[in-house]
């Protein structure tokens, strides 16, 4: 089976460029990769707002310092550490006979027919055969080549995304010998060999250095996408997640909202057992766009609504053929022949191809929104509302968490205190239509009049919490332009009210039941504050965490409810299409049941905002940011979604937070937002046939923050080859990952937490041994081949096996029920940070890091790799996993750079304040890189909110954080990466010997027990 052509090019251009060359980010050649990049259009617009060179901030300032030269930087070069010579020493004893090697797979040879390309990019002039599946000569072969320009045509000289060039199919690079191999073509990573898997044994030692990096992955690509698109088509394999990029949607859609496992995939379920890899789709369907981007288009087919198919129900999409003369469309998916709608009947030309096809974005495009008719609604759409419920009780108020959260609202609401006053604010930060509401509660609750008409917000008390009202009809919900008198007012005074009244114990329940009242006629948004366990009224909860359960069978039931009073709440709110965000506070490190009160959030679709040890101020620019991104991020409430596929496959499992009624049913979120991500698996109920492609098609049925009830339609398509060597050349690992990760944490209200180590260790183990059996050519039995797809697929896996959610060692049934639920619903990208941080040193930036370059991308430096044994003495670092971010630094650190970074008179650790969350803004060059560099960071992330937190070495308790965060040393109670990789090695050559025992997990776990010395790293040892 031939690859799609695109990367068949790529293959000729692989073996006409040896690896190491100049070009090659993963070879020699490094330093010169960016200048050997020929095809470089400018694609991705400049960084909105990063502090140029040259901005008069430091560049005239009085007190201005010049950038550091060489000779001055912050770091005198040192000998090497002695830490990796010992790690070295260690490794050689612990490898023994291992070796690790590179995959050197055989080239492929390309077949006479490209029959199952993607694309043929052999130029304007070359032939281009149809998408199998597509009988019609002509219709898919069209759209593909549409527009395809010579190299160094106009398109690719034409420096901006445009909205009308994306309306086309970007153009293909067309490669051959004569060009050299950009980075990407490299880390596009086909299988051939690059060197990027030389992971080499050298005389019985292995070189820490050499075993695949998770920094160097990402790098690579970051660099090739800022002067690069991801035309959807052609690269048929996308950027790792973390990656930013612009994509070309050409009908395929792009990875922000859908992620394929396999890009390409086995004709038969057997031949992907070969594998041991899961089919399955990363579905995102309200990701955030890049600047550059083209917006979803809203289509609107009035009252009949869009075309769907008769049989299967799918809509109308880019695959999907037209015949006799444009009467009738076949379904890509069911294959049946429609008839065509009179009201959308548009002729075909002789090649089969509609007439109006490229005005026509639901021809071309693989996602679009659809405006449905009334048949699609439940109830009357309306804009959204915002019910805000806020916990007044003493802890609350004591420890400034009240204060931080009427901050937030208000925050987001007009855009910070600072704003209030004068100015009128320049931008509704809500769509017209939506509305908010305001309730606070101790052990009553109180509802707030906010007409506009008032002169200040009127209190309702409801004394009654056993059978509460809603004793509001008008005035609970306004708009928060009109009443923002109102609200401003109120939310500046609810601190002050309460700070006489601190009840102790909160209720919950029955506010969040009258709050679902008050929204069941339309539906919405519930934010909810809570800085105590609600220990007051029906429902209350008790503390069921004591501590003694750990390792023990009960545990995972700390990590679901079986409470009825909330379990019915949920059902409910999903009903009446209500989703809940909380943001959860623990003053004092105190327990919450965040499994029973997230459990509302999980089920409708929510998010839990965790602050385990909330310090204010330290922490409220965080909760203020978090407020804001959740009411500003996209979002849609009363949803339903389906997946639909090519016949022969069946979705087999979902995995998500959301609400599913029966297996076969629809899932329903009350609300779903930008930042939710649902894993789909799929298995075969028949066999695939090798000349149709594989089609999938997600629909997210919603009623939008402005009040349209819509369709979210995600077109997704995939090869399909006979066996499953083609599929390797084809996985994502992204994807691949995030399956795995959203299936091991459904499973943890069921098994232990040892047994999902265990099967994390067993299924990469199955995975890798799989690929060495089948596909991975003639190689050393003693050699560790890692499939080029999946290099940093152990580290992944290593690094979920050390989260929160499943590390060995105690940890409180909070945070694990609260990673447990994150990891649920987390996109890619935000995974991928989870799942190994990105590390920056501060300390060594070259003075152009953290600027523009010549063609306005920010220049980051690369990341370092998360080891002890990178850390270098003196040196200050960012360590951010999207949840937390760090800022690392050394005992030695330079004063020059602390007063640099932080200003004057900072010159030593203990002269830091260590509740700032932010670096001042001052006119030197360090501080400029850095705040550019923290800017870029806080743009390429998932939910949680970008601020520093201090992690002074031997001063601050972060340091643990830290520690723990090394996810390549040795710790929670985990292997090393080195002694993990000789670990599933071993497992390895047992299989490939025949003599792997599936052991049970537990004795996995035991004979890999001697390795764990203690929780102490090499850090701390
Ligand atoms: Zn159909």
């Amino acid at each position: 089976m031939s690859p799609p052509a695109a990367a068949m090019s790529e293959f000729s251009m692989y073996r006409a460029t040896p690896p190491g060359t100049p070009g090659s980010p993963f070879g020699s050649g490094v330093a010169k990769r960016k200048d050997d990049n020929k095809l470089r259009p400018a694609v991705a617009a400049s960084p909105a707002g990063y502090q140029q060179m040259g901005s008069p901030a430091f560049a005239t300032g009085p007190n201005q310092n010049p950038p550091p030269t060489e000779e001055q930087g912050y770091f005198p070069p040192q000998p090497p550490i002695q830490q990796s010579e010992q790690d070295m020493n260690n490794l050689t004893s612990q490898m023994g006979a291992v070796g690790l090697g590179v995959d050197h797979q055989a080239p492929h040879h390309r077949k006479k027919k490209d029959r199952h390309a993607y694309h043929n990019i052999e130029g304007p002039g070359g032939s281009s055969q149809a998408f199998n599946g597509v009988p019609q000569r002509g219709d898919a072969t069209q759209f593909l080549n549409q527009n395809t320009p010579t190299p160094g045509g106009a398109q690719w000289t034409s420096p901006q995304i445009t909205p009308a060039m994306s309306q086309f199919p970007a153009a293909a690079p067309t490669f051959s010998p004569a060009n050299a191999a950009s980075p990407m073509q490299y880390a596009a990573r086909t299988g051939e060999p690059q060197g990027g898997a030389a992971t080499t044994m050298n005389q019985g030692r292995v070189d820490p250095e050499q075993i695949p990096s998770v920094p160097r992955s990402r790098d690579a690509p970051a660099a090739y996408y800022l002067e690069h698109v991801y035309p959807t088509m052609e690269h048929h394999l996308p950027p790792p997640a973390l990656t930013p990029f612009v994509a070309f949607d050409q009908g395929n859609a792009s990875p922000k909202f859908a992620r394929l496992t396999l890009n390409n995939i086995p004709a038969s379920a057997d031949a992907l057992a070969s594998t041991h890899l899961p089919l399955g789709l990363i579905l995102q369907p309200l990701a955030p766009q890049q600047e550059g981007e083209q917006p979803i288009p809203v289509l609107d087919f009035g009252e009949t609504g869009p075309p769907r198919c008769r049989r299967c129900r799918a809509y109308i999409n880019p695959f999907m053929t037209f015949r006799s003369g444009g009467n009738k469309f076949v379904c890509n998916m069911c294959t049946f022949p429609n008839d065509v709608p009179s009201e959308y009947f548009a002729p075909t030309d002789p090649s089969g191809v509609r007439v109006d096809r490229l005005q026509r974005p639901e021809l071309t495009l693989g996602t679009v929104d659809f405006m449905v008719p009334k048949e699609y609604w439940s109830k009357e759409p309306v804009g959204l509302r915002w019910l805000f419920l806020i916990d007044v009780t003493a802890e609350s108020c004591n420890r400034g968490f009240l204060d931080g959260f009427c901050e937030g609202i208000m925050s987001a609401l007009y855009g910070g205190k600072d704003k209030l006053d004068g100015e009128q604010s320049t931008e509704r930060k809500l769509p017209p239509g939506a509305k908010v509401g305001i309730v606070t509660f101790d052990k009553e609750l109180h509802f707030y009049n906010l007409s506009a008409g008032l002169e200040q917000a009127q209190m309702l008390v409801m004394p009654d919490i056993e059978d509460p009202f809603v004793p509001l009809s008008d005035g609970l919900f306004v708009d928060p332009e009109e009443s923002k008198a109102v609200i401003t007012s109120l939310l500046t005074q609810l601190p002050n009210m309460f700070a006489e009244v601190k009840n102790p114990e909160p209720a919950l329940l029955p506010v969040i039941n009258s709050a679902v009242s008050a929204l069941a006629a339309t539906g919405g948004k519930v934010v909810c504050s809570l800085a105590a366990l609600p220990t007051w009224g029906p429902g209350r909860l008790f503390l069921r965490d004591d501590g003694n359960v750990h390792n023990t069978d009960a545990e995972k039931k700390l990590f679901t409810t079986e409470h009825p009073g909330f379990r019915k709440t949920a059902q409910k709110m999903v009903e009446s299409g209500v989703g809940i965000d909380f943001f959860l506070a623990a003053p004092s490190g105190g327990y919450l049941d965040i499994a029973t009160i997230g459990h509302l959030s999980a089920t409708t679709g929510g998010e839990v905002f965790y602050y385990p040890n909330f310090h204010s101020p330290r922490d409220t620019l965080k909760l203020s940011h978090e407020i804001k991104h959740t009411v500003t991020r996209d979002t849609g409430y009363q949803a339903l979604m389906k997946v639909r596929c090519s016949n022969g496959l069946q979705v087999s499992a979902y995995h998500g937070n959301f609400y599913h009624h029966t297996f076969g049913a629809d899932l329903e979120f009350g609300v779903i937002d930008a930042d939710k991500a649902i894993g789909v698996m799929f298995s075969y109920d028949g066999k695939l046939d090798p000349k149709l492609d594989a089609h999938f098609q997600s629909a997210l049925l919603y009623t939008t923050s402005g009040g349209e009830r819509r369709v979210r339609c995600s077109n997704i398509v995939a090869s399909v080859s006979e066996g499953a060597a083609e599929a390797m050349k084809f996985v994502d690992q992204d994807a691949v990952v995030s399956i795995i990760a959203k299936e091991a944490a459904a499973r943890m209200t069921e098994k232990s937490l040892k047994e999902i180590r265990g099967a994390l260790t067993e299924k990469t183990v199955d995975i890798l041994a799989g690929y060495r059996k089948n596909f991975s050519g003639n190689n050393p039995p003693g050699q560790l081949v890692l499939p080029e797809n999946l290099k940093e697929f152990s580290m992944y896996i290593l690094g979920l096996i050390k989260s929160r959610a499943f590390k060995g060692g105690k940890e409180p049934s909070d945070r694990r029920a609260h990673d447990m639920r994150a990891i649920k619903a987390m996109g890619p990208l935000e995974l991928s940070l989870y799942l190994y941080p990105r590390i920056i040193a501060l300390h060594s930036l070259d003075e152009k890091d953290g600027f523009a370059n010549e063609n306005g991308h920010l220049r980051m430096p690369d990341g370092v790799r998360a080891s002890f044994s990178k850390v270098e003495e003196g040196g200050a670092y960012i360590v951010d996993n999207g949840q937390v971010c760090l800022l690392w630094l050394h005992a030695q650190v330079s004063p020059n750079l602390l007063e640099d970074l932080f200003g004057e008179g900072h010159n030593s650790l203990k002269a830091l304040d260590p509740f700032q969350s932010t670096l001042p803004v001052l006119e030197t060059h360090l501080n400029a890189q850095v705040r550019n560099i923290l800017q870029y960071l806080s743009s390429s992330r998932g939910s949680k909110a970008m601020t520093l937190q201090l992690a002074r070495q031997g001063l601050d308790g972060a340091e643990y954080e830290f520690a723990r965060l090394l996810y390549e040393d040795r710790n929670n109670e985990a292997q090393s990466y080195v002694d993990w990789l000789v670990h599933v090695h071993r497992h390895i050559q047992l299989e490939l010997a025949g003599q792997r025992k599936k052991e049970d997990p537990d004795s996995t776990l035991t004979s890999m027990g001697s390795n764990f010395v203690g929780l102490r790293t090499p850090y701390w040892g």
